[in-house]
């Protein structure tokens, strides 16, 4: 864990809640996200729950997002959630680039890019999310697969818009399977994310999220690592008690 910024752990609800559903986990987790010392949680539901979850967390520290977001403010773009559509409704920040939408739904290094440079200009925060595939790892390309998925975004930041970038690395291979990045993998891809940022954004805070079967068994072991100043959890997040241990597990931690 570096720095001295608290651990942010996001909740990534996916499509798995219904809007009444996510409503009743956001009642059930908000007593445990208060009064925070370490700690800062953000959740994204579906888009459709977003104004239900923001109302219930209007008053506190916990911010609310979407799972993808467009470039532009509005027009003809049949199925796509703006930025200002997501601040209306009291979302502050958008994942771009999870591995189901670069890989189930197809998008591309460049329109990731695209998504979270748009959004960001609206002023709307951005998790970036990256990471390899269990091929690309076993034949040698994880640094250079995360380079290329981060590059076309990173290198076209403008300066004052730094303090909106957040980069989460996924292994694609650890996302739901229970299979957790090794302490090295961890570290060595986490690095390498820094040094890009340093290099573009000449900023050594950007906060650098892991991701990938995260659950209350193996955050500590996660938070140890060096670099990693948060997590984005899938699975976990949808239970009031795992987040909650999560929570008192970052609060107790360092
Ligand atoms: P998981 O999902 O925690 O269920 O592995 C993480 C993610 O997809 O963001």
């Amino acid at each position: 864990m570096a720095g001295m910024s608290p651990t942010l752990i996001v909740g990534n609800w996916k499509m798995n809640l219904g809007v009444r559903e996510s409503y009743d986990l956001a009642r059930q987790i908000a007593p445990a996200c208060e009064g925070l010392q370490k700690t800062s949680v953000w959740v994204a539901p579906s888009c459709l729950s977003v104004p239900a979850v923001a109302k219930v967390f209007r008053d506190s520290a916990v911010e609310v997002g979407s799972q993808n977001v467009h470039w532009e403010d509005r027009g003809a773009y049949t199925g796509e959630i703006s930025p200002t559509q997501l601040r209306e409704v009291g979302g502050s920040f958008a994942l771009v680039g999870h591995s189901e939408r670069r890989s189930v739904c197809d998008e591309s290094i460049e329109l990731c890019a695209r998504r979270a440079l748009g959004a960001i200009r609206a002023g709307i925060k951005v998790i970036f999310c990256i990471g390899e595939t269990r091929g690309q790892r076993e034949s040698g390309q994880t640094e250079q697969t995360l380079t290329a998925q981060l590059l076309p975004f990173l290198a076209n930041v403008q300066p004052s818009h730094q303090p909106a970038v957040i980069v989460a690395y996924e292994p694609v291979w650890a996302i739901g399977t229970g299979l957790v990045a090794s302490e090295v993998e961890i570290e060595e891809s986490h690095a390498l994310i820094a040094s890009l940022c340093q290099r573009y954004l000449g900023d050594s805070t950007t906060p650098i999220l892991y991701g990938g079967s995260v659950s209350p068994a193996n955050f500590e072991d996660i938070l140890r690592c060096r670099g990693v100043h948060g997590v984005l959890v899938g699975g976990a997040s949808l239970s009031a008690t795992k987040l909650t241990e999560l929570i008192a597990i970052s609060e107790g931690h360092g």
